[in-house]
């Protein structure tokens, strides 16, 4: 049989399940399309273009290659089907709309095989007790995912049989705003782990620390799949607190699978909606020019980096949202459209549970930014790293 291994976030060669299963049906052809409809950024895109370069150069060493398409999905899958005479799609499993709408139509022109995709644990296998098709509450749902035996990997191939590739597509340049961006690709995340993993041991006790910034700035590696995140969670090296974060990761991706609005519309039946609409706020806080200087070194962090420690990302929706009262939303799309590790499900689902519209069990909790600073930054050193000038 002949396969379109269809590449979607998860750009690595290694605990790659479709990968394995496409190697398994028989000859492969490995694709990843450039789709519009994906949401992403430029910073991303830097990155990404980055990954696809290491992707290809793995491929190749297995003796295949990677075909690159843009345009709309289900359309390049099938003008890819037809060039190489395929009979099998095969394509990791994803939350939210995108991926839901195009998992249909591959179904519908081609048998389809869908492989794990980017939790540790599959959205859906896990469910409450009490009934529901899904989680609503993190404590319960990481007692259950604590239990599960995820350490069955997907075996790397040592070589790929492919047949006759078609051409691909020239991809348009990434426009980063970001300077000092990660370098992308499974290789790269996979040295950043070996470089972290070592100095992870006090993770639990400083990962609150801004400016100790000691926690493993994989995110933009999870978030494209050149780390796969069943690895990451049974990695003897890394301390359960981090692991615990990657459920953190899952819980929303069930969440968003369950909720494919989960970025539009508030979660939680009933929650506040009537944001003020102050828009000199609101573009204050985007620019960094709130005159908080908690939030405003938060705020730089982003734009220099394309990504911003947790806490101060806690830190600037909650001031968004809590001390402004403005629209999550609008908070939501600011950090999409820079966050190097933009994922739709870790996003949308902070922002709500910031703004209390999400899964948060105590959705009026207070916030005090002067108390935030003074606790992860006593001595100020985030704040004067990040400060203007
Ligand atoms: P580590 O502390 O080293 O954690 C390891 C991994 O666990 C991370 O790489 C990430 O995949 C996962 N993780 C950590 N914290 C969370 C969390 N709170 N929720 C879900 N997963 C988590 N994360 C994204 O990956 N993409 C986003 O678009 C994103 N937007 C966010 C928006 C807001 C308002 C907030 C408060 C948080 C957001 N996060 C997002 C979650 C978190 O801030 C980042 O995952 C984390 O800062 C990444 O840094 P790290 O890799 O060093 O994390």
């Amino acid at each position: 049989r002949t396969a379109v291994l269809l590449f979607t976030r998860d750009l690595r060669v290694h605990d790659n399940p479709a990968l394995a299963a496409a190697c398994e049906a028989g000859r492969v052809v490995p694709l990843y399309v450039d789709d519009p409809a994906r949401a992403t950024n430029g910073n991303q895109r830097a990155f990404l273009l980055d990954a696809l370069d290491d992707l290809r150069e793995s491929l190749r060493g297995l003796g295949g290659d990677l075909v690159v398409r843009s345009g709309d999905t289900a359309e390049q899958v099938a003008d890819v089907w037809k060039a190489t005479g395929a009979d099998l799609v095969v394509c990791a499993s994803d939350a939210g709309k995108f991926a839901a709408g195009l998992l249909e139509r591959l179904g519908a022109d081609a048998e389809l095989q869908v492989t794990p995709g980017p939790a540790v644990v599959e959205p859906g296998r896990l469910l409450p007790s009490g009934g529901g098709d899904h989680y609503k509450v993190f404590t319960p749902y990481w007692r259950a995912w604590s239990q599960v035996r995820w350490r069955a990997t997907a075996p790397e191939p040592d070589r790929l049989d492919v047949p006759d590739l078609p051409d691909s597509h020239d991809l348009a340049p990434a426009e980063p705003t970001a300077e000092e961006l990660p370098r992308g690709g499974e290789r790269a995340g996979l040295a950043r782990l070996d470089e972290w993993a070592p100095d992870s041991a006090d993770y639990a006790e400083h990962h609150d620390d801004l400016a100790g910034d000691r926690t493993s700035r994989l995110s933009p590696y999870l978030a494209l799949g050149c780390l796969s995140a069943r690895e990451l969670a049974a990695d003897p090296r890394l301390p359960e607190a981090m692991v615990r974060q990657l459920c953190w990761r899952d819980f929303h991706l069930q969440v968003l699978n369950a909720f494919p609005d989960l970025p539009d519309q508030p979660y939680k039946p009933g929650a506040r909606t009537d944001w003020e609409a102050d828009l000199t706020a609101l573009e204050a806080w985007r620019t960094a020019t709130t005159g908080i200087d908690i939030v405003d070194a938060g705020m730089r962090q982003l734009h220099a980096e394309g990504w911003m420690h947790n806490r101060a990302r806690l830190i600037t929706a909650g001031y968004l949202v809590k001390t402004l009262g403005l629209d999550w939303r609008d908070g939501e799309a600011h950090f999409a459209a820079h966050l190097v590790d933009y994922d739709e499900a870790n996003n949308a689902g902070n922002w709500q549970w910031t703004a209390g519209t999400g899964n948060d069990t105590r959705p009026n909790r207070g916030f005090n930014h002067e108390r935030q600073a003074g606790r992860f930054d006593p001595d100020g050193a985030y704040r004067r790293r990040w400060s203007r000038g």
